[in-house]
């Protein structure tokens, strides 16, 4: 029997994340942060010297990438190791998401990165989260979700996430950096960022976390 599969897409700070864990731990379900594997990537292509843009050399990088997700304390988000190092903190940074949107636009690192995101699919089901779950990865999952909120509302987010952690913020430039990325991630030739033509889209602007995920709960039981 293949697993069930719910796709949670859409672009950052629309509240992805925080759904499929709380929607993964709610179904005792796996997790996959495919978004993680590509902030690894640009992470490992840093570590080894090798250009954002040597699309041949990420390819080889893809398919070597040695990289474990550890299961964090209740609630937590898995803990992410790279060549042996726990990056969970460095991956987060707002320089590993922009290296992660660019090695992401290139064909073969997408290609290479395929089969290990599928790997992830196991008894009893699994929750994948990213921008292209629904259409290119999964694209028989049972349920598809396509999160949404303004650039406004979720350059905010972001703020309080970084203030949260102590770390210094400019809303502006926020701003500015999640525009020029949804830019980069609906325009690009592959796997553009777009709702799957059978997603479900959920516009969580002004709308709390609780709300969405009953939302989200009522799709899944709806297709069950
Ligand atoms: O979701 P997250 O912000 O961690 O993703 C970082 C970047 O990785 C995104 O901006 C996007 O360019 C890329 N990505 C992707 N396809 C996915 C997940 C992430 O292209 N399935």
């Amino acid at each position: 029997m293949t697993a069930p599969v719910i796709t949670i897409d859409g672009p950052g700070g629309a509240g992805k994340g925080t759904i499929s864990q709380l929607l993964a731990t709610r179904l005792g379900w796996h997790f996959l942060d495919s978004g993680a594997l590509y902030r690894l990537l640009a992470l490992a292509a840093r570590h080894h010297s090798v250009a954002l843009d040597n699309e041949a050399a990420l390819e080889v990088l893809a398919a070597h990438l040695d990289v474990q997700f550890v299961a964090g304390g209740p609630g937590e988000p898995p803990r992410v190791i790279l060549e042996g190092e726990d990056v969970s903190d460095l991956i987060r940074t707002e320089t590993a998401g922009n290296d992660a949107s660019r090695v992401a636009s290139l064909p073969a690192v997408r290609a290479a990165l395929l089969q290990r995101q599928r790997a992830f699919r196991e008894i009893p089901g699994l929750v994948a989260d990213g921008r292209d779950m629904g259409t290119v990865v999964f694209p028989d999952a049972q349920v598809k979700i396509f999160l949404t909120a303004s650039p406004g509302e979720r350059a905010q987010r972001r703020y309080n996430q970084l203030k949260e952690k102590g770390i210094d913020a400019n809303l502006s430039s926020l701003l500015e950096e999640i525009a020029a990325r949804d830019a980069r991630d609906s325009e690009r030739a592959v796997a553009p960022l777009r709702p799957a033509p059978d997603a479900l889209v959920v516009d969580t602007t002004g709308v709390g976390i609780e709300q969405v995920l009953d939302r989200v709960l009522l799709a899944v039981r709806d297709a069950g």
